[in-house]
């Protein structure tokens, strides 16, 4: 079983608004959302995961609280084990 950290609490999204510089804020998961999505990527979460669409990622939509300005990114996964490190 794998879950996301951010889902789960584990991680906090800290990224900061490309617009106006504000801290953005995690808006929700995006759901049934991987055809064709051209999402902002935070590739260093991805080393071994990032091609595997189907359920080793989980895409959150992420807003800024100023300008409205919102990106998607994706979460790898992480199985059970990882998080009991
Ligand atoms: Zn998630
Ligand atoms: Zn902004």
């Amino acid at each position: 079983m794998s879950v996301c950290p951010v889902c789960n609490g584990l991680a906090v999204v800290q990224k900061s608004c490309p617009q106006c510089g504000r801290m953005m804020f995690d808006a929700g998961v995006i759901q049934d959302y991987y055809d064709g999505y051209s999402a902002y990527l935070e590739q260093e979460l991805y080393e071994d995961g990032y091609r595997c669409y189907d359920h080793e990622i989980c895409v959150h939509l992420i807003a800024c609280p100023s300008c409205h300005f919102d990106l998607n990114i994706a979460f790898r996964r992480l199985e059970m084990e990882e998080l009991t490190e």
